[in-house]
């Protein structure tokens, strides 16, 4: 599956879980259900590592809600050639903690050790009910 593929994929899960759920709760109450014990709970679906029962990063309140992040940007078809090498992927605000995945012919944002999308002051400072919104920046336009 491309990375596009997924993100439109994701989206809709977010989307149908916002609908199903969110209409009687408030903003910050929406954005704790996607904390990861409920939505291990509740919403087995969503991703992957929930039947493994797994995290994404190890720290004990991690949020779900603007999983992939809105500073990340891709592209399938490449934004670039650097040093002979396709980047796929990079992040937007350069955070301290990203890192870049380099193979043989291409580069790829790693951001294995990055919280920024999972911090609820940062999740609830961007909120929008719909996903595609916060994220309309990650995909390229053309
Ligand atoms: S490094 Fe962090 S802020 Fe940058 S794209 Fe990855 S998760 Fe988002």
């Amino acid at each position: 599956m491309s990375y596009s593929s997924w993100f439109q994929a994701h989206g809709q899960k977010h989307r149908e879980i916002v609908d199903r759920v969110g209409s009687k709760m408030s903003d910050r109450e929406l954005m704790e259900y996607f904390r990861w014990d409920n939505m291990v709970a509740k919403e087995i679906d969503f991703c992957p590592l929930y039947a493994k029962n797994k995290k994404c990063h190890d720290v004990e309140l991690l949020n779900c809600y603007l999983c992939a992040c809105p500073n990340f940007r891709f592209d399938d078809s490449i934004f670039s050639q650097e040093g002979g090498k396709n980047l796929y992927s990079y992040c937007d605000i350069e955070s301290k903690d990203g890192a870049k995945y380099i193979t043989d012919d291409a580069i790829h944002q790693n951001c294995s050790g990055c919280l920024v999308p999972h911090s609820e002051e940062y999740i609830y400072s961007n909120f929008s009910r719909d996903w595609f919104d916060i994220m309309k920046n990650v995909e390229p336009k053309s």
